[in-house]
C-alpha cells in the first residue's frame, strides 16, 4: 500500500543538479499486456537522452541506471491499476514505482524535480480512513485506503475486572478504579492518534467497539480528531475479523466521500449564483482547460463526450477542424473529457470525480476557476 511518507518523499525530492526521470504509463484495460512494450518505447526515448555526449558523464550515468532499474521491476500491474508512475534519480537514491487507480497520459519527463502533478491530482481524490477498534483496555488501529485494509498494530493497557463479590465501599472504590484506568487508556489512545492527524497521516477517523463504551472514548477527542471523525460502528473488539472491519468501515468512508462531492457541487453552483468565476458544462470547461483557468474540476463519474484537441496549443473543444489559436488541424478524440482531466492535472488543478447524485449529472463537468473565463475564440 502506498504510504503517505512515500508520496511526501517523492514530492519533496530534488535532484540537486542531477536528473530525475519521471515516467507515467497509462494502462489500457482492454490490453493490459501492452504495458510492457509501452514502457520499452518510453525507455528507448530516455536511452536517446542518456546517449547524448554533450551531457555530463554523471547525468548520463544516472539516467542509464534509471533505465536499468525500471527494466528490472516493470511487470504487469495489479488489476485495479490504470496507470503506473516511476520516479527515479539513481545518483541520489530515489526510486519509486506508484500504481495509480485512474488513467494518466503517457509521459516521459527528465527534470531536476519529479513531475508529480498527475499523481497528486489522482491521490488527492482518495481519503485515508484511520480505524480504531477500542474497548476499555485495548485499541487496534487499521487503515482503509484505496479499498485496502492495513493493520497498524495494537495498544494494550491494564484493566481491572469488576469483582464478582465486591460489597459496600470496596465496590465503590473498585468501580472508580475501573473508570480511572479506562479514562487513562482512552487518553493514551487519543495521544497516539492526534499526532498522526496533525501530520496528515490520515484524513478521516472511524471508531468501532461496544456501542455503550464508544462515547466514553470519543468524548476525549481533541479538535484535530473531532474534525476528522466520520463515524462509529458496533463490533466486539475481541472477536472482530478483518473482513468485518472492512465491511463496517467502508460505508462510513463512502458516505463521507459522497457528502463531500455534494458539497463541492453545491459550492460551485453557489459561486455561480453570486457571480464568482466558474465554468458550467462542457463548452465552458473545455475553454477553461484551454486557458488554464480551472482550479478545481468536478467530473461526473464515467462521463464521456467526443471532441477535438490541438496537441500543439492544448486547445480543447467539442468540434472544429482547425485550432483557432495556432491554425493547425485538430485531432478528433472519442473522449474530450479525459483530455480535459489530463490538462487540468498538468496545470496543477484538482480533480474530483463525482459519484453522488447531484445537478452535475446534467452538466457532466463544472469547475471553480482561478480567474473569469477569457472571451471565447
Ligand atoms: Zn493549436
Amino acid at each position: 500500500m502506498l504510504a503517505v511518507e512515500t508520496v511526501q518523499r517523492i514530492t519533496e525530492f530534488t535532484g540537486d543538479g542531477l536528473p530525475v526521470l519521471t515516467l507515467y504509463v497509462r494502462i489500457d484495460p482492454a490490453d493490459r499486456a501492452a504495458y510492457i512494450s509501452q514502457v520499452d518505447a518510453m525507455l528507448h526515448e530516455v536511452r536517446g537522452v542518456a546517449g547524448n555526449k554533450d551531457l555530463p558523464h554523471e547525468v548520463r550515468n544516472s539516467l542509464r541506471k534509471d533505465i536499468e532499474r525500471i527494466n528490472e521491476v516493470r511487470s504487469e500491474p495489479q488489476p485495479r491499476t490504470l496507470a503506473v508512475a516511476y520516479f527515479s534519480c539513481s545518483a541520489r537514491g530515489l526510486f519509486e514505482q506508484v500504481e495509480l487507480p485512474r488513467p494518466v497520459r503517457d509521459r516521459v519527463m527528465i527534470d531536476e524535480t519529479p513531475w508529480v502533478r498527475p499523481m497528486v491530482a489522482i491521490l488527492d481524490e482518495y481519503h485515508r480512513l484511520r480505524i480504531a477498534i477500542v474497548d476499555r483496555g485495548s485499541a487496534h488501529f487499521w487503515e482503509l485506503y484505496q479499498d485496502e485494509l492495513a493493520d497498524l498494530g495494537t495498544l494494550r493497557d491494564r484493566t481491572l475486572r469488576k469483582p464478582d463479590f465486591a460489597y459496600g465501599d470496596r465496590e465503590y472504590e473498585t468501580h472508580n478504579k475501573v473508570e480511572l484506568l479506562a479514562r487513562k487508556h482512552y487518553r493514551k489512545v487519543v495521544d497516539q492518534l492526534a499526532p498522526d492527524a496533525r501530520n496528515g497521516l490520515f484524513d478521516l477517523l472511524a471508531v468501532g467497539g461496544h456501542p455503550e463504551e464508544l462515547p466514553e472514548f470519543t468524548d476525549f477527542f481533541p479538535r484535530e480528531l473531532e474534525e476528522r471523525f466520520a463515524g462509529t460502528f458496533a463490533v466486539d473488539p475481541h472477536t472482530v475479523t478483518r473482513g468485518v472491519i472492512k465491511e463496517e468501515a467502508a460505508p462510513i468512508l463512502e458516505k463521507w466521500e459522497r457528502d463531500e462531492e455534494r458539497q463541492l457541487v453545491s459550492d460551485i453552483l453557489e459561486r455561480r449564483a453570486t457571480g464568482l468565476p466558474t465554468a458550467l458544462g462542457l463548452t465552458e470547461c473545455l475553454w477553461g482547460g484551454t486557458t488554464a483557468a480551472i482550479d478545481h474540476l468536478l467530473v461526473q463519474e464515467a462521463a464521456q463526450a467526443p471532441g477535438v484537441v490541438c496537441d500543439e496549443s492544448r486547445y480543447l473543444a467539442e468540434a472544429g477542424d482547425t485550432c483557432p489559436i495556432c491554425g493547425r488541424p485538430t485531432r478528433k478524440t472519442p473522449d474530450v473529457i479525459d483530455e480535459l482531466v489530463q490538462t487540468v492535472m498538468d496545470e496543477g488543478g484538482r480533480i474530483e470525480h463525482v459519484l453522488a447524485e447531484t445537478p452535475l449529472q446534467e452538466h457532466l463537468v463544472m469547475g471553480r476557476l482561478r480567474f473569469p473565463l477569457p472571451p471565447m475564440e
